[in-house]
């Protein structure tokens, strides 16, 4: 049974200790079993990253954003477990998301498990309104759990996938997707593996859902459920990044001094999961309309946090920009103008998504426009890298040369470093050497380029979006009415450009 203790609003160091006193998580980083994450070089900036999630409803600048009033337990909660009520909570999202980008400086890795809650209460909601409430009641109990105890969630959704070209029952490896490997009286005993699983060690509980729409014959594979991550059975092996042994050395430049973020993959070992713990069990018919409404809640966040790591690499293209006293050049101001277009676009397209949001229950489940989320998304794809660019072209080669911060401190070449280091001589080259390894490790990592390509899906899944929504047929209607072109074709065996989503069809 879920233990209904309260606890609500966490502060930061509540959530720290609270992942401290796991007991029986398996968590491996570079071959080494790891007991306590939040001590682990390696992971203490990913727990500190989360941290700022927790300490953002105690601050002032970020208090309001980050606490809501939740019907369900009628008491103010974390806004990374509330489910929103209306436009104005899926637009304070993305503005809370772009505030905590400028504290972390990365991805601050808890809103997977926030949009996994809002998708099961939409679519064990719409179980619910289809006569099947069963896994509503459920739902309903656990969202109470996480929300009195102000649990950190992760959302794992991608499974491993084996072969692509194979359906999941389809598959050489069977566990290839997660999948039910034996049902109990008591609940279901779960084998697989999800990977690239945001902030997967740092967290209290893990939510799995179903990767993509499955068929009947895929019923073993459309399952979701949680469990606390140190139920036994699961294993995480933390994934590498760029610079990230820099976090082992020491320093307080080089490496990643503000906070950083991790994937992982985490692997169901014949995995007990109780029956109030599973919230979709075999029914396929649901999973592809989970998978679209998930997506689409995780896209819509991105307009949020990569703006907000969009500002963070401006500013510190900015500040060097000063050290070499080019910041009022006419070149400059238009590639930083141009750069500050490409970020507005990101966060203007996310709050598009937000107050075009729509109900899809009959008592709420309020949902992003999937329209604008997906261009959101797509965007999100694309201008990272063009904003990278333009900040290495203003801040120059030193981007890729700079020496390290221990070569600063070496008495034997510190004077030498200085003279050759320095800019304007207002700004002394330690300050220099700063902003240059900021922008460093924000404009060439995972959570500002590779994320933004394939989190939340790879741009052509957004493609598929694009289709299934715009109305291609209303648009020729539209050019047809203004060139007064009457005659309408309709070929029998061309196939259809727009087919309704996933959602559209509930
Ligand atoms: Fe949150 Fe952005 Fe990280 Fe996703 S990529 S978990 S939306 S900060």
């Amino acid at each position: 049974m879920i233990n209904q203790t309260r606890f609500m609003l966490r502060t930061g160091e509540q959530y720290v200790e609270g992942i401290r006193e796991r007991r029986h998580a398996k968590i491996y980083v570079m071959g080494k079993r790891v007991t306590d994450v939040t001590t682990n070089l390696f992971l203490k900036p990913s727990v500190l990253s989360f941290k700022a999630t927790f300490d953002a409803a105690f601050q002032e600048d970020t208090r309001d954003l980050a606490r809501a009033f939740s019907p369900f337990i009628n008491e103010e909660v974390n806004r990374f477990v509330h489910i929103h009520q209306g436009p104005q909570d899926l637009v304070a999202k993305v503005k809370l998301l772009r505030r905590l980008s400028h504290k972390t400086g990365t991805c601050f890795q808890r809103c997977v498990g926030w949009d996994a809650l809002n998708t099961l209460y939409i679519v064990t909601g719409k179980m619910a309104e289809r006569g099947d409430g069963v896994y509503r009641e459920r739902f309903l109990k656990y969202l109470e759990y996480v929300q009195r105890r102000d649990l950190a969630l992760a959302g794992a959704m991608t499974d491993v996938k084996g072969v692509r070209t194979l359906r999941p029952s389809e598959q050489p490896n069977p566990d290839a997707y997660v999948r039910v490997v034996e049902e109990r009286d008591d609940g279901i005993v779960v084998s697989g593996a999800k990977a690239n699983i945001t902030g997967i060690a740092a967290v209290d509980e893990v939510v799995v859902l179903p990767t993509r729409a499955m068929t009947e014959q895929d019923a073993a594979y459309a399952v979701s459920f949680a469990v606390p991550l140190d139920t036994p059975g699961v294993v995480v092996v933390v994934g590498r990044q760029i610079n990230d042994a820099r976090r082992m050395e020491g320093g307080d430049i080089d490496g990643v001094p503000y906070m950083a973020h991790h994937e992982g993959l985490i692997i169901f070992n014949n995995v007990f999961v109780p029956w109030d713990r599973v919230f979709l069990y075999k029914d396929w018919r649901w999973t592809g309309p989970l998978v679209e409404i998930f997506a689409s809640y995780h896209r819509q966040g991105y307009g949020g946090c990569k703006s907000g790591l969009g500002d963070v690499i401006i500013g510190a293209t900015y500040e060097l920009a000063k050290t070499i006293g080019v910041d009022n050049k006419p070149n400059v101001a238009d590639k930083l103008a141009e750069m500050v277009f490409l970020n507005e676009s990101m966060y203007s397209a996310g709050l598009a998504a937000s107050w075009e949001g729509s109900k899809l229950l009959k008592e709420g489940g309020w949902w992003v426009n999937p329209m604008y989320a997906n261009v959101t998304k797509h965007l999100v794809a694309r201008f990272p890298y063009e904003i990278s660019k333009l900040a290495h072209d203003i801040a120059g080669g030193i981007v890729g040369t700079a020496p390290s911060e221990f070569d600063l401190k070496n008495e034997e070449i510190k004077n030498l470093l200085e003279k050759y280091l320095q800019g304007v001589p207002e700004i002394p080259a330690e300050e220099r050497l700063r902003l240059v390894r900021l922008l460093e490790n924000v404009s060439v990592s995972v959570g500002f380029l590779i994320e933004s390509v394939h989190g939340a899906g790879s741009p052509a899944a957004q493609k598929i979006m694009f289709n299934r929504l715009y109305d291609y047929e209303k648009a020729g209607e539209i050019a047809k009415a203004l060139s007064r072109v009457k005659v309408t074709v309709k070929w029998p065996k061309a196939p259809e450009l727009r087919r309704p989503s996933e959602t559209e069809k509930l």
